[in-house]
């Protein structure tokens, strides 16, 4: 469990970002936390209670970070995965048959199939509301709903859940809420002190920053749901490596700069895609039109870097996504570099298209991960391809 006592509270999230839970190595005092490349420990003696057995279990380096990452949520424990889908599902593995989850109905595309094609065979029923709609929320309940998942901001469609008026609906009827935070990380949002019960994150996106790993992280609020998780990670098989652990540490240095910048970068442009002739319609929470930019004002303190935008032309979408210099055209978003997606065939293909197009994820929908670049140099590629 996460020893608070340890830490210098007075800090700012800015240093804390820097210096994570303990910072340093305690044992030759190296400022750069190790990477514990190892999948077992000596054990001295017979009976003796070691911290560190085997690396499936537990391993310095992933719980340094996972010690930072609830330092950083406000949690009791956090956890560190392979992939922020195995953190999505480690989630799931705390339902048993008969349970019901509450969804977002616009959620990142390969949660929707891991419910729909794995899930679903397991006897745990889901159901997918517009979380936006808190009459929704409620009329969507079930005596035996155990938790409400949601995303918010969401991916790609970018509507914000009010996460301490859903965890009321949730308390209230006994269930837990689980947030996705990737898109605004704790820098700018933290579900628990909304009252969220489990906070999730693709550590892939923005916590590691630089597209060049792939980890989940997972925040709970309580002991019970740590002891739960400890037994599921180390069960599952799930946990992080050593090394990836340390990018994902290392990536978290600069979470503060970069997601300023990401921000600063994201407002910019989507002021500039507002005034483009050949733009349909913006999706930024950051712009005041936004439906919920007030609770987004309320429940975090920046608005992030992604932006989705519809193009009045559908025979426009190819020059804008493969005709940029600088921005590439990638699945994925949150690290340095200006992504450009698109999310019918990337990351929300595995949703139905009768359902897409009621969420509003149509073929003329572009999906724009803000980099931390130069903004004007991303808003001349735009318009190298806009106009
Ligand atoms: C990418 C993403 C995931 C999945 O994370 P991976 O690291 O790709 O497994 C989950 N939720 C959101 C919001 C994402 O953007």
């Amino acid at each position: 469990m996460l020893d608070y006592t340890k830490i210098k509270k007075e800090l700012s999230l800015d240093s804390l970002v820097v210096h994570g839970y303990q910072g340093h190595d305690p044992y030759t005092g190296s400022v750069s936390f190790p990477i514990y490349q190892t999948s077992t420990y000596l054990n001295p003696g017979l009976n003796s209670d070691i911290e560190y057995s085997y690396t499936r279990c537990s391993n310095p380096t992933r719980s340094e970070l996972e010690n930072t990452i609830a330092l950083l949520e406000g949690g009791e424990a956090g956890f560190a995965f392979a992939t922020g889908l195995a953190a999505v599902l480690a989630s799931f593995s705390l339902m048993s048959a008969g349970d019901h989850v509450l969804m977002s109905d616009d959620i990142y595309g390969g949660t929707y199939r891991l419910i729909e094609l794995i899930w679903k065979r397991y006897k745990v029923e889901f159901d997918y509301v517009d979380v936006g709609d808190l009459e929704s929320v409620k009329a969507g309940i079930k005596p035996n709903t155990k938790m409400i998942f949601i995303e918010t901001p969401t991916n790609p469609m970018m509507k914000v859940a009010d996460i301490a008026a859903i965890s009321k609906i949730a308390k209230e009827h006994g269930a837990l809420l689980a947030v996705d935070n990737t898109f605004l990380t704790p820098y700018f949002q933290k579900p628990i002190e909304l009252g969220a019960d489990i906070v999730i994150h693709s550590g892939t996106k923005y916590l590691a920053g630089h597209h060049d790993t792939m980890a989940g992280l997972l925040v709970v609020n309580s002991k019970k749901l740590a002891d739960k998780m400890t037994l599921i990670i180390k069960t599952e098989g799930s946990g992080l490596s050593p090394l990836d652990s340390w990018l994902v540490l290392r990536g978290i240095k600069t979470l503060a700069l970069r997601m300023k910048r990401h921000e600063e970068n994201a407002i910019k442009v989507a002021n500039w895609l507002k005034q483009n002739k050949n733009v349909e319609k913006i999706y930024f929470v950051g712009l005041p039109e936004h439906p919920s930019y007030e609770v987004s004002k309320r429940q975090s303190t920046g608005f992030g870097g992604m932006i989705s935008f519809t193009l009045k032309d559908v025979t426009k979408v190819e020059k804008v996504l493969c005709g940029c210099k600088m921005i590439m055209f990638a699945e994925s978003l949150g690290g340095t570099e200006s992504l450009i997606t698109y999310p019918m065939t990337q990351t929300h293909a595995s949703i139905p298209k009768a359902i897409r197009d009621k969420i509003g994820i149509t073929d003329k929908l572009l999906r724009l991960s803000v980099g931390v670049e130069d903004a004007d140099d991303i808003i001349n590629d735009l318009a190298s391809v806009l106009d």
